[in-house]
């Protein structure tokens, strides 16, 4: 492409035909400058102009509309106020339009202007009568539907109208559409079945059908995730090649030791995990996987299993959880495991005392501890390891996937990285904010879990919910869980909510039962004594905030309450309910909501009505939306501008398969046909996904 048709694109929109100097304000001020932005201004419906209807077809009653010239107007006064009746010439007879109260559409009418009529009309002999009818004013031409059967409706700003900006447009396409960029080879247009830029920016303005709506849409649709695909995928690649890591191998022998450990069989989920997370590890380029297992789904065992490889080829291993309870939990489950094993697991924890915080880390330098345990927060440090060969992240979902942890070694390699999450994420997500890691899915239970009944209540039903929680409690003596959202859980903590519910409790419903606190800000000794009584069964109720939301595994509690559960989102409320059903017995789970808005009751329902995490997960991001649920800014990539994980999902499989084919082929994009596509790329990616250079 020459400069100067490049320029010649971003002509500033006032020199436009129909434009001038007072349109290209009001146009500026929504963002539209250049010839280029009009392009982009997509129509955000259409009018369809096919379905309209000639005067001799209408039907009383029904919702139809009508094209014709205005022929005149008149006002009266009558006792419902003025009324103003327009008579519109429609060919093949008159339509006439009646409003009350209305003059000031007056302003618009002319004799001879084309309007399209949408209203249900009545016939009152000689004429059909649309009252308060829908009016569009339509160009001269608007109205034929051989050349333009659907008409744009802009996203618009004040001072410009729709016919307007249809005229502009009419006008400036011919000559400015072709001038686009392509970004894709022509042969690979063809192959995927892509409308060419030009092609699709004249559809999408002016489709001749629904079918051409649809295909410009794709191209852009398709475009916009190929290019980030395209980026997650040489960043794979050059990970693959810049990064070393030490191959940590197992072998049939190593496999019985680790299994001999386990007091259960694994399931078919666990073992191909752990055939592809060994299989990884065995490379010299760091391991870079995401281990998703809906709630209870065992990847504890998972992560404990590639630890002990680690430890087997003389490495250390770091296993890090995002809450200090559950980095307790997991500092238990290895202990009990390993019990008189060699394997030495050290704990860093918050409230560790200087000097036996000092001698740990002195067992991390010098290498005597093989498995360290701790929290994110205070692994992540200054904290030098002799030869890190795994680090193992549990529940990362709550931040950004594109950063690793900083993590210091003396071994000049990098260590491997096993990514574990709960948050069940959907697929075309998983492939885009998590789109340069490798992803395996345990999607199977453990044999034996129990069903978890949910139901959704009112106030009305509190009486005999909590009759039948101290009943179960009194003569099968389960447990339970009470969770009470914080309005803020932040820096002022304010445990008044959960206090409340607290003294309610152990005065009302559950009076003479052992009820125990538990929240964040409680310091680390009064925690684990919390959970300590909690699991021992000496507290029998347990009332919390979300922290134990994730990870935590009590299999004596079956009983699950969740207070003004409104406030909480869907895959929050799945990972809450996840605490319970993990014994032999069923559990009960009832959510107490203040319900107000339809959002919030269609998330109740489907949460009550699923247990099938992966399917919540794609209800949630129809609800929300994934750039609130995944949030692209924690990931770092920005957000789309057509695209949508939700709605274009098949679309994001696609790209992203093409991406991976197009990088295996020309690694460096260095074929000169891939040089936009490599320059859009690096333009949009490159900083974000730490791509450096190219090629
Ligand atoms: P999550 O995937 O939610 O982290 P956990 O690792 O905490 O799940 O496992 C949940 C429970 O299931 C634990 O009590 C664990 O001991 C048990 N478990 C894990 N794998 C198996 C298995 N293959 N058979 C039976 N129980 C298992
Ligand atoms: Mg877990």
């Amino acid at each position: 492409m020459s400069p100067e048709l490049s320029d010649q694109i971003f002509t500033p929109v006032q020199f436009l035909r129909g434009v001038g100097t007072l349109r290209a304000e009001h146009l500026n001020r929504i963002g539209i400058k250049r010839a280029y932005d009009l392009l982009f201004n997509f129509p955000r419906d259409y009018l369809d102009l096919t379905q309209r209807c000639e005067v001799d077809q209408l039907e009383s009653g029904k919702l139809q509309t009508v094209v014709g010239v205005i022929e005149s107007w008149q006002t009266q006064s009558t006792r419902r106020g003025q009324m103003l009746s327009l008579f519109v010439d429609c060919g093949k007879g008159f339509v006439k339009a009646l409003w009350f109260k209305m003059q000031f559409i007056m302003r618009e009418f002319a004799i001879g202007r084309r309007v399209m009529l949408t209203g249900k009309p009545k016939f009152d002999h000689p004429f059909w009568v649309m009252m308060h009818p829908e009016i569009i004013y339509l160009s001269d031409k608007e109205d034929d539907i051989t050349t333009e059967p659907f008409l744009p409706i802009y996203p618009l700003t004040e001072g410009i109208k729709q016919h307007h900006l249809r005229t502009i447009m009419r006008n400036m396409l011919p000559d400015y559409a072709p001038l686009l960029e392509e970004v894709f080879p022509q042969d690979f247009l063809v192959e995927h079945k892509l409308l060419p830029i030009a092609d699709a920016v004249k559809a999408i303005h002016f489709p001749t059908d629904r079918t051409a709506i649809a295909c410009a849409k794709r191209r852009f649709v398709y475009q916009e995730l190929f290019v980030l695909q395209l980026g997650l995928a040489v960043r794979r690649l050059q990970h693959r090649v810049r990064l070393k890591a030490t191959p940590l191998t197992s072998d049939n022998k190593l496999d019985v030791r680790i299994r001999r450990r386990f007091s259960f069989e694994l399931t078919k989920s666990q073992e191909t995990a752990i055939k592809e997370i060994t299989q990884d590890m065995s490379q010299a380029v760091p391991m870079n996987r995401l281990l998703q297992g809906d709630v209870g789904s065992g990847k504890t065992v998972v992560a404990v299993y590639a630890m002990l490889v680690a430890v087997a080829n003389g490495h250390q291993a770091v296993f890090m959880a995002p809450t200090e309870i559950l980095a307790r939990q997991h500092l238990r489950t290895l202990s009990r495991i390993l019990e008189g094993s060699q394997v030495k697991i050290v704990p860093l924890l918050g409230g560790q005392r200087p000097a036996e915080r000092a001698m740990i880390l002195q067992e991390i330098a010098s290498g005597a501890a093989n498995i360290v345990v701790g929290t994110q927060a205070i692994v992540v440090g200054e904290i030098l390891f002799q030869k890190l060969g795994l680090v193992v992240i549990d529940e990362q979902h709550k931040f950004g996937v594109m950063q690793r942890a900083a993590l210091k070694s003396s071994e000049k390699f990098d260590p491997h990285y096993l990514v574990m999450t709960a948050t069940p994420i959907p697929r075309s997500v998983a492939m885009t904010v998590f789109g340069d890691l490798d992803v395996s899915v345990m999607k199977e239970l453990p044999p034996g879990r129990q069903k978890v009944v949910t139901y959704v209540s009112g106030v009305e039903d509190r009486a005999k919910w909590w009759d039948f929680v101290a009943r179960k409690i009194r003569e099968e003596h389960w447990q339970g869980y009470v969770v009470v959202p914080l309005v803020e859980e932040s820096e002022n903590f304010d445990a008044s909510s959960l206090n409340k519910v607290y003294e309610q409790l152990s005065k009302g419903e559950l009076a003479g039962f052992n009820i125990g606190i538990l929240h964040g800000r409680m310091s680390t000794e009064e925690k684990e004594r919390v959970m300590f009584d909690f699991r021992t069964g000496e507290i029998q109720v347990l009332v919390a905030t979300t922290v134990i939301e994730v990870g935590v595994d009590v299999p004596n509690a079956n009983l699950m309450t969740i207070e003004s559960a409104e406030r909480f989102g869907l895959s929050q409320l799945h990972q809450l309910r996840g605490r319970i059903g993990r014994g032999k017995r069923p559990g009960y789970c009832t959510v107490f909501a203040n319900i107000t808005t339809d959002e919030s009751q269609k998330r109740l329902k489907a949460f009550a009505s699923s247990s099938d995490g992966f399917k919540l997960a794609e209800e949630d991001l129809k609800i929300r939306g994934a750039g609130d649920l995944f949030g692209t800014q924690q990931s770092g990539i920005p957000p789309f501008k057509i695209a949508d994980l939700v709605r274009d999902k098949e679309i994001v499989i696609e790209a992203r398969n093409d991406a991976i084919e197009m990088v295996t082929k020309d690694p460096g994009l260095a074929n000169s046909e891939h040089a936009t596509l490599r320059r859009r790329m690096l333009k949009k990616y490159g900083t974000v996904l730490n791509l450096g250079d190219v090629g």
